[in-house]
């Protein structure tokens, strides 16, 4: 009889943790890069002006620590405001994009179910602003964004809930949610455990061009997909048809900073 109960509470922990493992996944839609070895090398394009330079080389180190992949900085390809994607790698730019709300996006191009290239922009209208121009709002965003262009999806939307301690969760204070935490590092092991017979990280002629999208328009931006608890989308889908995509994350301004 006691040992049935034992068997009974086993059974009832398990599938709490399974439970919670399921519901802690922050793969988005399990999209990756492709490539035939780990780790593998990501090309991050630095189009940043030196007060950004920092903190991409923060976010880039931070998670190079992953041990399934690397990030390098190199030059920028794509120095003009609007930020053009590059296939096989990703472009980070910064620029005044203007009072249109969102302090950062990130946008990831899908072929054939691979990430082929990654845009990130971050909007010094705000970051300009003595609120936002702190070394925490910076890395906080620029981490949450290059962690998008790697796969992963927020860990948590509520700005108001005690922050989680990894720059994939929305936060009213910046502070503790700088870096990633080892659930990110744990998200890239599985995202990446499997391995392709192609490659998306470098330049393909074969890939079809995409086009380019105006972060400023949101109904460029496609389709909803997720809204916040302030009723802000915060990923949204534009679909070109032929298994080609376009998932763009939002970080939006807090709404009494915002426009
Ligand atoms: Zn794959
Ligand atoms: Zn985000």
């Amino acid at each position: 009889m006691k040992s049935l109960l034992i068997v009974l509470i086993s059974f009832f922990i398990l599938s709490l943790i399974f439970t919670f493992k399921v519901n802690a996944s922050h793969s988005w839609g399990g999209y990756h890069w492709a490539r035939t070895a780990n780790p593998f090398n990501l090309n991050i394009g630095d189009n940043v002006k030196s007060a950004w330079d920092s903190y991409l080389r923060t976010a880039s180190s931070d998670w190079s620590t992953s041990s399934v992949l690397d990030t390098t900085i190199v030059s920028g390809r794509s120095f003009t405001k609007n930020c053009r994607a590059t296939n096989g790698r990703v472009e980070v730019c910064n620029a005044k994009y203007g009072r249109n709300g969102w302090l950062g996006v990130a946008s990831i191009w899908i072929s054939g179910g691979h990430i082929t290239q990654g845009v990130v922009k971050v909007n010094d209208t705000y970051f300009n602003t003595s609120f936002y121009n702190t070394s925490a709002w910076r890395n906080l965003v620029m981490c949450q964004e290059v962690g998008h262009i790697l796969g992963l999806d927020h860990q948590d939307e509520d700005f108001n809930n005690p922050p989680l301690g990894t720059c994939m969760d929305y936060s009213a204070d910046p502070t503790p949610n700088q870096h990633p935490n080892q659930h990110d590092y744990d998200m890239l092991s599985e995202i990446y455990a499997h391995f392709d017979t192609t490659t998306t990280l470098k330049q393909s002629a074969s890939l079809r061009g995409f086009f380019e999208i105006d972060h400023n328009d949101l109904k460029n931006l496609g389709r909803e997909i997720r809204t916040n608890l302030d009723k802000r989308t915060s990923l949204f889908e534009r679909d070109f048809g032929g298994g080609n995509k376009v998932y763009t994350f939002v970080t939006w301004v807090s709404q009494n900073r915002g426009n």
